[in-house]
């Protein structure tokens, strides 16, 4: 290795520590991948349990992998500090090429991989608005410029709001269907049609209270849209893998979406009785679910995920003047 590339790589590793603080102190060569066959051609690939400050029930994110004669197509790349894992886990499902990776959203857990894979032949498929993220990052919280990615993990074909793409291969039709801005500004959900599965990215979870990335063009109103819109896609049958956290249902999308909404009308009543962020905060609004919530009080960022989540509401329906 050159020294040049020692000096990116270390960038690059510094640089998702630093973009997502919630990774701090996480020991990658602990994490091991463990492989969950889901369909007679699809797999699950998730990290280890405990490991991961910012995921504690599973390191980073999960991947998702078609594979087959017709080669390989990988759902979201992990942190890239745990490519060569993830990458022999893949070959012990199938020896052929990964052909295609496409991402859920822009987050560390999820695209850190993404230039490893490319350079091993995968072609990147996501959202315009998640190559313009990658391009054009926002400032991190402390007004520091985000870290540059290597060029090779920038998504090279993009589509944006409309028609899903849709791909045939191994027997399976795959559809990339874009989400309006919910967890982030370019948030796509990944239905495998045969196996009736659909890979919902991160504007659902189970552990913790829901994510909506403002600085990367999330909203709470596109995280209640995607919702519904899964709502339409799922049958009784079909079987919803999140990003981080169990694996659920349909009926499973009505308590998390009525929490949200429960949430947001309490944040919406404190704001017309002119409360600021730091005494809505203060009024524990989320706590008639906080028992439920697996992980929903532990830190998540600057506070807890409850603290983020209701912040996060407050910013969105604060008065502008
Ligand atoms: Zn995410």
């Amino acid at each position: 290795m050159t020294s040049a590339w020692r000096f990116v790589l270390l960038g690059l590793a510094a640089a998702s520590l630093s973009m997502s603080a919630r990774a701090q102190g996480t020991d990658y060569s602990k994490i091991e991948i463990t492989t969950e066959k889901i369909a007679p051609n699809l797999y699950l690939l998730s990290g280890s349990a405990g490991l991961d400050p910012a995921h504690q029930d599973a390191a980073g994110g999960r991947i998702g992998v078609l594979a087959g004669a017709d080669g390989i197509l990988m759902v979201d790349s992990q942190y890239g500090q745990l490519t060569d894992k993830v990458a022999a886990a893949i070959k012990r499902i199938s020896a052929a090429p990964i052909r295609y990776l496409v991402n859920t959203h822009i987050h560390i857990d999820h695209t850190g991989g993404n230039a490893a894979f490319a350079k091993m032949g995968a072609t990147i498929f996501a959202r315009e608005e998640l190559r313009e993220e990658m391009l054009h990052p926002p400032r991190a919280a402390n007004g520091n410029l985000a870290p540059a990615r290597d060029p090779a993990g920038v998504p090279v074909v993009t589509y944006t709001m409309g028609a899903p793409l849709k791909f045939h291969m191994n027997g399976e039709i795959v559809d990339f269907i874009p989400i309006r801005a919910a967890h982030t500004g370019g948030d796509t959900i990944i239905r495998f049609e045969n196996a009736n599965v659909i890979l919902i990215g991160d504007f659902y979870r189970n552990f913790g209270y829901p994510y909506i990335d403002i600085a990367n063009g999330g909203s709470l109103k596109g995280m209640l849209e995607g919702l519904d819109a899964l709502m339409k896609l799922a049958d009784a049958n079909t079987r919803l893998v999140p990003g981080h956290g169990t694996i659920i249902n349909k009926t499973d999308l009505v308590p998390y979406r009525d929490m949200i909404v429960a949430v947001q009308t309490k944040v919406q009543q404190l704001i017309a009785q002119g409360k600021s962020q730091q005494e809505v905060l203060a009024a524990k609004v989320t706590a008639p679910f906080d028992a439920k919530v697996a992980g929903g009080l532990l830190p998540a960022g600057a506070g807890t995920s409850a603290d983020r989540f209701v912040t996060e509401i407050y910013q969105e329906l604060r008065p502008r003047k």
